[in-house]
């Protein structure tokens, strides 16, 4: 299929916040058009979905194919520390909303969804990278793609969708990028085999294990047998384990009880990969003839899964402001109704975060007597609710965390 010259929206990526935009824009009744670096499927990091993101999978009209792939299905978090285990479950969460969600192989679940685009009527072209962006005053832009041949083609559009993730395509060309105040932290991790899954507690529920204060392992098991294992942490802590990859990834197994008894005698699917300083942000998530969606925005940090739930919420969002600018309206507040509102739901997360890597959060997660309704409230952010104000740990998200986790570190110390 050959390019089309002339569209009303570009979307830049193909991955889920590429795929909702543009599955809702085209709904509209819009052309739509996607250019996308990679040949899909292909590996990109993010396998533990949270429910809010169904609701966006469902505008989007995605849920009955990804349904079809029988992905394992996430009923809740598990965090474990010294054996201690916290269990949060999905339908005894606070915001009245989706209880359930995936666990996925995201190389076939991104897959799924561009497919799905294109059934729609969305042509995705892959190997095709934008260089390039101009854009005049009145918002239309043209962009400069290159093919796999190395040939170039230019694209004119009234609109384009930046969902290019990690490429951060936008703020990189327009200067936008701004540093992250994350710590930057780093992951080894790898698709495993797992023989001896069924003999587990809960043999398919992912698990968060707290290697030591700074560290901490995942365990997201997939319905295709494979389990994908990761370890994150500040970069020193890696130094310690010395030689390949691989071996460094097998000594990291061995260096948790837990994981040398189910992944002992695993084998590795491919060599373990690392990445760091994952975090980054911008100083604007919109502009003149253009949006950022996903990744491109803010990304903070891994622990609580939130990566594609804000990416799929802020498609969900700002391919309907498009929408409006499309038919004329004048009286979009971006500032408010986009940036704002995604970055509230990004600083709960934020807060989170934080209180994860500063033990604030162990002290709630892991104390004796936990206050189920609290737990319910703690729930919900972790299910992804995290815009629904009526919910106080969403609300006074920074105070109400701080608060709980020092009244609980003092029953302690009186205990
Ligand atoms: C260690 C780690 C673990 C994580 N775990 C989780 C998790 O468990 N759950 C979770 O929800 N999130 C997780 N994330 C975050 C998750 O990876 C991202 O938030 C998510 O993939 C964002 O989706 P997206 O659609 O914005 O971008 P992406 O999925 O990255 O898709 C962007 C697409 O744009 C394409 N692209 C890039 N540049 C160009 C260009 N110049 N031209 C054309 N196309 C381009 C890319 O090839 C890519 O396919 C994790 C992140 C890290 C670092």
């Amino acid at each position: 299929m050959s390019i089309l010259k002339q569209v009303d929206v570009l979307v830049i990526g193909a991955g889920p916040s590429g795929t909702i935009a543009a599955s809702i824009v085209k709904q509209a009744g819009f052309t739509v058009q996607i250019v996308e670096k990679m040949v899909f499927p292909r590996f990109v990091i993010g396998e533990s979905l949270l429910p809010r993101c169904m609701e966006a999978l469902e505008e989007a009209k995605f849920l009955d194919a990804v349904k079809a792939k029988h992905f394992q299905q996430k009923d809740g978090a598990k965090f474990v520390m010294n054996g201690e285990v916290c269990d949060f479950n999905f339908s005894q969460q606070f915001t009245p909303g989706w209880n359930w969600t995936w666990q996925v192989p995201r190389a076939e679940f991104d897959k799924t969804l561009a497919d799905e685009c294109e059934k729609m009527g969305v042509p995705i072209h892959y190997e095709t990278e934008v260089t390039d962006i101009k854009i005049d005053e009145n918002g239309h832009s043209v962009t400069t793609v290159k093919k796999a041949d190395g040939t170039e083609e230019t694209i004119s559009a009234k609109f384009i969708i930046d969902g290019s993730g990690y490429g951060r395509v936008i703020p990189r060309l327009f200067g936008l990028d701004k540093p992250s105040t994350q710590y930057p932290r780093k992951t080894l991790f790898c698709h495993m085999t797992d023989p001896k899954r069924s003999e587990a507690v809960e043999p398919n529920r992912i698990t968060v294990y707290v290697h030591n204060l700074k560290t901490w392992i995942w365990v997201i098991p997939f319905s295709n047998g494979n389990t994908s294992v990761g370890y994150v942490g500040n970069p020193e802590f890696f130094e310690q384990f010395p030689g390949t990859a691989e071996e460094q990834f097998r000594a990291l197994i061995m260096a948790q009880p837990e994981l040398a008894t189910r992944f002992g005698d695993s084998e590795m699917i491919w060599e373990p990969r690392t990445l760091q300083s994952w975090s980054a942000t911008t100083d604007t998530f919109y502009g003149n003839g253009f949006v950022l969606t996903g990744n491109v925005t803010e990304f903070l940090d891994p622990v609580f899964s939130s990566g594609v739930t804000l990416a799929s919420v802020s498609a969900q969002l700002a391919s309907k402001m498009v929408i409006r600018h499309l038919n004329g309206d004048t009286n979009i507040d971006w500032e408010n109704d986009y940036m704002k509102a995604m970055m509230q739901g990004v600083d709960v997360f934020r807060t989170y975060v934080n209180g994860w890597y500063d033990g604030t959060l162990f002290n709630i997660f892991f104390a004796e007597n936990r206050n189920p309704e609290i737990m319910s409230q703690i729930c919900s952010v972790l299910a992804g609710y995290v815009w629904d104000e009526s919910n106080p740990f969403v609300k006074n998200h920074e105070k109400n965390v701080r608060t709980l986790s020092r009244y609980l570190e003092s029953q302690k110390a009186t205990a």
